[in-house]
């Protein structure tokens, strides 16, 4: 029997959700249970595939090819489980199903309402895979009392009412802020959070109270009693220096404990928290510290680039370094000397993005890592500003560039050294896509294989010559610069199966400079660093030390 645990929030968003469900996941697996976490968002878009990554953060994309909300990272980041399609939806999606089986004539000329059709379509979506594991943790975006969120909060509650007592569990996740005029912790919030969740139907079990100060045991009994729940439900969480201190935080304050005990299990086995416990060793005692400096266009905004800095952290643990990340924008030296913004950093990483803008920076410190001999990881857009300097500065092309900025622009300025792919195979089906085709869930998706050269550098680093990483692109590095570009140096190591598709490119006379088509930052996890970013780590470590 599959258990369910709904995860919600109130009193303000940002409280660390998805987080804690994962660190909940992870606790869960310690004890030998198998997990799966799932995200339920209230906004109307159908994916964030088409959100920007200011509003809403990076994209998180699936082996099978959903673009899905960041917290799905934290999901596999905590419990290693591959997320799937089915394990993000939002009420977009709900809603466009709903309406598309309307025009299909599928509800036999009923009115359509909220309840029961979207509430059936969300339920329907609960059920996917149900029994396939022990625990099932579903976290609703937003807060209680969002427009949008209500119907996911009606779904819960008739959902737990269909299944037998005991087999869902409702936690949700409070702030008590503390009043400094006053020294004290404020319960009043967390009592109309539960209130305004309790006038909907649902009665959490168990409340998580995030706090910047520690809980007086006084203030805990009080929302014992004024929130209807148990004194050993009441979980304080406090702030953490990383977020992978979680999973023993919590199990120190009994999270795992309570979501047992509402489960009625009584005897589960003890967690084995092996893997978490060398996890913080690792962190909180690195022997040094490397700079990398981040060269993107969303430099406002981590969680942009909330993967890249996590995998980045991993390398770290590898290597016992810390790794400190700097945020740098490329425009701002588009038309200057890059090197007084990029001297003294032990390692450059160009990341993924879309457009032009920010381009001819993020080319230039390809160059300059090229040049000095600095390590250099570029990812997706920063494997193609690699190629093009490679094709501008090498190979002397000087008007190479990307067709996705002669798209942008509308006028043909460039030698597309990258294109735009229009059809290529996935396992045995063949897609097709076209210029202007709609802007969600078009690029090439999801899990890929490549094959590497043997004897390449990436061959080395990942152990093998076969390899399978996620995408999210629509331009490709053409293979017909391919000779010109190897005989300058920049070697293309890895390719698509079909040998029609650069998949990674290495520099032969470099210490550390690779590129790669794929998004190696999605599968990289703190107890099992991705090989890319452990060793480019690594070749951070030994600039550092040569310095
Ligand atoms: N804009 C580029 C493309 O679509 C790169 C995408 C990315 O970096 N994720 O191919």
């Amino acid at each position: 029997m599959t258990r369910y645990i709904f995860i919600t929030g109130g009193v303000v968003s940002s409280l660390g959700k998805g987080l804690t469900s994962a660190a909940l996941g992870a606790l869960l697996q310690a004890r030998g249970y198998s997990v799966r976490l799932r995200k339920l968002d209230p906004y109307l878009n159908v994916d964030p595939g088409t959100m920007s990554p200011f509003e809403h953060g990076e994209v998180f994309v699936t082996d099978d090819g959903a673009e899905t909300d960041l917290d799905l990272g934290h999901y596999e980041r905590f419990t290693g489980v591959a997320a799937r399609n089915t394990d993000s939806v939002s009420s977009g999606r709900i809603y466009s199903t709903v309406l598309e089986k309307e025009r299909r004539g599928d509800y036999l000329g009923k009115t359509i309402q909220v309840i029961p059709h979207v509430t059936n379509e969300i339920k329907d979506f609960l059920s996917i895979g149900e029994d396939e594991v022990d625990f099932m943790l579903c976290e609703i975006g937003g807060t209680v009392g969002d427009i949008e969120a209500l119907p996911f909060f009606e779904a819960i509650r008739q959902f737990s009412q269909e299944k037998p007592r005991g087999q869902c569990v409702f936690m949700h996740l409070t702030l008590l802020p503390f009043l400094a005029a006053a020294g004290e912790l404020k319960t009043k919030p967390t009592q109309h959070s539960v209130k305004e969740l309790r006038s909907i139907g649902i009665a959490p079990d168990i409340l998580v109270c995030r706090s910047e100060h520690k809980i007086p045991e006084k203030e805990r009994a009080k929302i014992a009693l004024f929130c209807n729940v148990r004194l050993d439900d009441v979980i304080p969480a406090y702030d953490l220096k990383s977020i992978y201190e979680a999973p023993i935080a919590y199990h120190n304050v009994g999270l795992d404990r309570a979501v047992l005990a509402a489960v009625g299990i009584t005897d589960a086995p003890e967690p084995d928290l092996t893997r978490w416990i060398d996890v913080e060793d690792r962190i909180h005692n690195a022997e040094g510290q490397v700079r990398v400096a981040i060269v993107g266009k969303y430099t406002q905004l981590e969680d942009a680039y909330k993967s890249i800095k996590e995998a980045l952290t991993h390398g770290g643990m590898a290597n016992r370094v810390k790794v400190k990340v700097e945020w740098v924008d490329a425009e701002i030296f588009e038309n200057d000397d890059p090197s007084p913004y990029l001297e003294g950093y032990d390692a450059i990483l160009v990341p993924g993005g879309f457009g032009e803008r920010g381009t001819e920076g993020k080319i230039k410190a390809a160059q300059f890592a090229r040049e000095r001999g600095v390590p250099y990881l570029g990812i997706c857009l920063g494997m193609q500003m690699a190629v093009i300097e490679a094709a501008r500065n090498l190979a002397g092309m000087k008007d190479a560039g990307s067709e996705e900025f002669d798209h942008e622009s509308g006028e043909k300025r460039f030698t597309p050294v990258v294109y735009h792919l229009k059809e290529w195979v996935q396992g045995n089906h063949k897609v097709s896509r076209k210029v202007g085709d709609d802007k969600g869930g078009t690029m090439r998706l999801g899990a890929y294989s490549a094959s590497l050269n043997e004897g390449s550098r990436v061959a080395e680093i990942y152990g093998t010559t076969q390899i399978e990483e996620r995408h999210r692109h629509r331009y490709e590095v053409d293979t017909k610069y391919r000779e010109k570009l190897e005989e300058q140096g920049l070697v293309f190591s890895g390719m698509s199966p079909d040998g029609r598709l650069p998949e990674i490119v290495e520099c032969k006379d470099h210490p550390w400079f690779i590129g790669v088509q794929f998004h190696p930052e999605l599968k990289s996890k703190p107890f099992e660093p991705h090989p890319l970013f452990k060793d480019f780590v690594r070749a951070a470590k030994d600039v550092s030390r040569l310095v």
